[in-house]
Formats: C-alpha cells, structure tokens, sequence
C-alpha cells in the first residue's frame, strides 16, 4: 500500500475512472478523433459536474502508465485527452513522457487549481467558480474554455481572459441542462465581443462518450 502511495506520488500510477476512444465532442478540437483518458479525483466540487463519479479518487483502479499506454496503442488514432476529475491533482511528468516517446500528441483538460506538471501539446483550461485556479496556468493555457451556467459567468470569463496569453483561443460553452436559456445569449455575446468563440458538447447531441 505504501509503495502504492509512492507510486502515485512520483506519477508512475494513476486512478484511472474510464478510458474511451471517441471522437473530441467540445473545444477548439472538436471532431478530432481521440483516446479518452479519465483520471479519478477532483475537489473542486461543481454544482453542475456531470462527472461526479469521479470524484473520490479511491474508488477507481490505480494503473500503471505503462497499462495506460499500452492500452491507448489500440487504436489508431494518436490523440490523447487527459481529462478528469481533475487530471493536474498527479505528477503526469512519466505519463506525459511515455505518451510521447510513442507518438501521441497529447491535450489535457484542467481546472487549472493545480500547478501544471507534464508535457502538453494542448492546454484547455476551464476554470470553475467553486476553486480559484492556480496563477501558473495563464501563462500555460491555449485554451480558455468558460462554462456559461448564469448570466454572471460571462463577467467571470472576461476576468480570466484578461490574464491568459494573447495566443490563447477564447470560449464560451453553455452548460448542458442550461443550454435552452444560455445558447441565445452566448450567440448574442459573441455576436458582440467576437474574440469569443462558440463551444457545444457536440458529444452529446451525437449520443458518444
Ligand atoms: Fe466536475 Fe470538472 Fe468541476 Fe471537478 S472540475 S467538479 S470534474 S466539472
């Protein structure tokens, strides 16, 4: 158990909740083919999360990185998503290294409330208003990618997007049971301030993972 312990610590093992290879639904890489990689674990606590499940680390298996890869070696595609949870809780240093010693590209989906370890090729960070992100992850994110619940989550975007790098793409994605009412009004903000962009779960409305 201890050992265990360390090997999560050091990032040589991860709770893994679920790992599928599908097709990237939301985002600046929406339609891209991926492999899913869904970490257990996050204490940020939204009220709309609609991955509780994964919450509590303890409930799912702890993988080696090897088992990870090998297991994502399956498919063709060479696209990996680590998501979460909230995946920046792990050292993915080893993860991210092993990944790319065999040609994947990887992309991380965050949070951002932790520093960032590991290698990405993409950055997407979605901060929630339940925990303030970590300041590291401006200067790190390519992506800002804001979940619009109220009215007041479009203020909440602007304050972040003030600090993130010009480079970063900007986003506003209206959270799935809200999206009868924020839709129209994310299409009229962005229609005004077009250095947003639209973001839907078009995973969803396909019905995949
Ligand atoms: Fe759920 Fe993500 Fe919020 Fe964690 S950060 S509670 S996984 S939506």
């Amino acid at each position: 158990m201890e050992n265990t312990k360390e090997e999560i610590k050091a990032g040589k093992m991860l709770p893994v909740m679920e790992t599928f290879y599908t097709i990237q639904g939301e985002g600046v890489h929406t339609g891209s083919a991926a492999y899913f990689i869904r970490l257990g674990g996050c204490d940020v606590g939204c009220v709309w999360c609609d991955v509780k499940d994964s919450w509590d680390a303890g409930k799912w298996p702890i993988t080696s990185i090897h088992e990870i890869v090998t297991a994502a070696l399956e498919y063709p595609g060479r696209l990996v998503v680590i998501t979460g949870g909230e995946p920046l809780m792990y050292n993915l240093e080893p993860l991210t290294a092993l990944l790319h010693e065999y040609g994947f590209k990887i992309h991380i989906e965050t949070s951002g409330v932790y520093p960032v370890t590991g290698d990405f090729d993409w950055i997407c960070f979605s901060p929630k208003k339940f925990k303030n992100p970590h300041p590291d992850i401006y200067s790190f994110a390519d992506e800002l990618k804001v979940v619009i619940y109220h009215k007041s989550d479009f203020d909440f975007a602007e304050q972040h997007a003030q600090k993130v790098k010009d480079s970063c793409k900007k986003l506003l994605q209206p959270e799935w049971s809200k999206r009868g009412i924020m839709t129209e009004q994310i299409i009229n903000y962005v229609k005004s301030f077009p250095n947003w962009k639209i973001s839907l779960q078009t995973h969803k409305f396909m019905d995949i993972p």
